[in-house]
């Protein structure tokens, strides 16, 4: 993990990024940790996949907290968050929505 204080900053959309060329922090931990020793299990070129922060906080870029994800399994991640975080409030139009939504293969 880069020291924050020095070689990083945090920018207009709350991530950090190397000072020396922009790159963003946590794609960098995701591929060097993660993509690049676990390769066979991502076929895709890394700009292909997006990254999940797992506890939500932009700024914890530990490799624990970052996941490896396609668009789609991204999108339909944070819809599974966005409806749990509706808790009771969930319809039956919602809850239709879910079952539509646990239907695409992850
Ligand atoms: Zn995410």
């Amino acid at each position: 993990m880069p020291d924050e204080t020095n070689k990083c900053y945090l920018d207009d959309n709350g991530y950090y990024r190397f000072k020396s060329n922009g790159e963003l922090v946590h794609r960098w931990v995701a591929r060097k940790m993660i993509y690049l020793p676990n390769r066979k299990q991502y076929p895709l070129p890394f700009f292909k996949y997006e990254i999940h922060h797992v506890n939500g906080n932009k700024r914890d870029n530990r490799e624990d907290n970052l996941q490896i994800l396609t668009q789609g399994q991204h999108e339909t991640l944070h819809t599974c968050i966005e409806l749990g975080k509706l808790g009771k409030a969930i319809n039956r139009t919602s809850f239709r929505m879910m079952k539509h939504i646990f239907r695409i293969k992850f």
